[in-house]
């Protein structure tokens, strides 16, 4: 570990949370309504472990296989893990007793085997419905005329129980641009939560990163993914 990358972890950890609380304070809401997950892919252990001895709480994973190589020397005592990443069906198993929550649950074919890997361990997973907000081919998530009839269909199962909606929105200079897909997201939220479905959550909006993380917490997001604006540029991008 180098000295010189500790310090700017620890700067970057007190701008970040400067920021969080003026965006938190100009949406109606106090820093402690937002949570600061860090998206911790390629970031080895003692740096992730040195953010956590400066106050962050909750981090994020991409990929099964890191998660599981790095899980051993995660600090956890006080921290929450989350899968942020694309997951195959085919994985789940080997991750479902390990995370606090999935950020990206987006088939109906997902969410049965997350509910019967979990039923298993006597255990109830939380989840996020990853949303395709702007309708990118590329991307995974749901797309927002095929989300209501999921997460009704999602909530039929035992041992699944979802908190919220995840999004991340194309890349876009604009950030006018941003804000729509943001705005939209919120929307979503609202409505699916007045409508009161049974065994259904909208406690989470997960959405913002590095670059838009403040306009994600004006739009009303209750959770925000950052990677590289606390531990720099990645080597390589997932
Ligand atoms: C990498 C990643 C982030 C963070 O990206 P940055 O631009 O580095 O902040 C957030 N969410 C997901 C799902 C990611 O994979």
């Amino acid at each position: 570990m180098t000295e010189r990358l500790l310090n700017n972890i620890e700067y970057n950890y007190k701008t970040i949370c400067e920021n969080i609380a003026k965006a938190a304070q100009r949406s109606g809401r106090k820093y402690e309504d937002i949570t600061f997950l860090a998206a911790t892919k390629t970031v080895e252990a003692e740096y992730i472990n040195y953010a956590i001895s400066l106050g962050l709480n909750h981090i994020g994973e991409n990929r099964v296989q890191e998660l599981l190589s790095k899980y051993e020397s995660y600090d956890l005592e006080n921290t929450k893990l989350h899968m942020i990443g694309h997951l195959q069906t085919n994985k789940v198993r080997q991750i479902v007793d390990k995370v606090d929550m999935i950020e990206s649950v987006d088939s109906l074919k997902l969410a049965k085997e997350i509910s019967l890997q979990s039923e298993k361990r006597n255990i109830s997973t939380d989840v996020l419905i990853e949303v395709n907000i702007g309708g990118e081919e590329s991307k995974s998530g749901i797309s927002p005329d095929e989300l209501d009839e999921l997460i009704c269909q999602i909530s039929e199962l035992p041992a699944i129980k979802v908190q919220g909606l995840m999004t991340i929105p194309p890349i876009c200079e604009n950030k006018q641009k941003i804000f729509g897909y943001f705005e939209n997201m919120r929307k979503l939220f609202i409505d699916i939560s007045s409508k009161k479905i049974d065994n259904i959550s909208m406690n989470v909006l997960s959405m913002g990163m590095s670059d838009d993380y403040v306009e994600a917490i004006e739009s009303g997001a209750t959770l925000v993914r950052i990677g590289s604006a606390l531990f720099g540029a990645r080597n390589y991008n997932i």
